[in-house]
């Protein structure tokens, strides 16, 4: 059975949108991976199909409400039980290439994109949702934070990328960033390609590579670079032997 992504939204037209192009879209295609996307208002329990009311306690906005959001999980769920549930939200557990592997190696997942000010807290408790942020900004709504989740774990399910645009050095795939690069020209605009790469010599290749990610992440990235080096030494030994 192939990894299955429900999304649950309210402009279901959305879909799949840029994930129907490129690599998930040829996946897509190729029946790697499938997608059901429900529009929570046809759960709606009233004639206007509302999914949102005013915020109990008062202020701005509305809030998703949470019967009728269990009813679009619970359905979708249904054609899944073990699939994680996911709540697209800016107060979530910040999207990490590790826990997009972990999905990855899963059955999918069901994901459900917030609008308006947010879904009632009730639902998250009730439902187990994990909320997930895709960064510290606001969206105008879950959707495209859904795409960014499905679009991180898509390419990593067997057989999406070919081996020759293998992961294993990517950015974030070790704790490191990836190292620079180049292609021809070799001269361009009066910049040449560092002599290194162009030396024939593998071995330089990946020593120069190895430093130039090190100097990367230590520069732009002291937050992972300092999470690298807490790492317990059987993570480090199983990171150096991806050089
Ligand atoms: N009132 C909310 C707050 O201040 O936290 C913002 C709600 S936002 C306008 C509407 C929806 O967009 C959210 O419920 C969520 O689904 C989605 N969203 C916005 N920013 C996001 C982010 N950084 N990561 C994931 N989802 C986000």
């Amino acid at each position: 059975m192939s990894w299955h992504a429900s999304v649950l939204t309210i402009y279901p037209a959305m879909f799949p949108g840029p994930l129907g192009h490129a690599l998930a879209g040829r996946a897509l295609e190729r029946g790697d991976w499938r997608l059901d996307v429900s529009d929570i208002r046809s759960f709606a329990l009233d004639r206007h199909r509302s999914v949102d009311d005013t915020p109990a306690g008062g202020g701005p906005g509305m809030v998703m409400r949470p019967d009728v959001l269990a009813a679009a999980i619970d359905a979708a769920a249904a054609a899944g039980p073990d699939r994680p549930r996911l709540l697209m939200s800016p107060r979530g557990r910040p999207l990490t290439q590790e826990r997009v592997r972990e999905l990855a190696a899963g059955e999918g997942a069901v994901l459900l994109c917030g609008r308006f000010e947010g879904v009632d807290e009730r639902l998250i408790e009730a439902r187990g949702l994990e909320e997930v942020s895709i960064g510290d900004y606001v969206l105008s709504g879950g959707e495209i934070a859904a795409m960014t989740v499905l679009d991180a774990a898509v390419r990593l399910l067997p057989g999406v990328m070919g081996a020759a645009d293998s992961h294993v050095e990517e950015s974030f795939e070790d704790g490191l960033l990836e190292y620079p690069q180049y292609t021809r020209p070799q001269v361009w605009e009066g910049r040449e390609i560092p002599a290194v790469l162009v030396s024939g010599d593998h071995g330089r290749v990946a020593e120069w590579r190895r430093a130039e990610r090190e100097r990367a992440t230590r520069e732009r990235r002291p937050d992972l670079w300092a999470g690298r080096r807490l790492s317990s030494p059987s993570r480090l030994d199983k990171c150096d032997g991806l050089k």
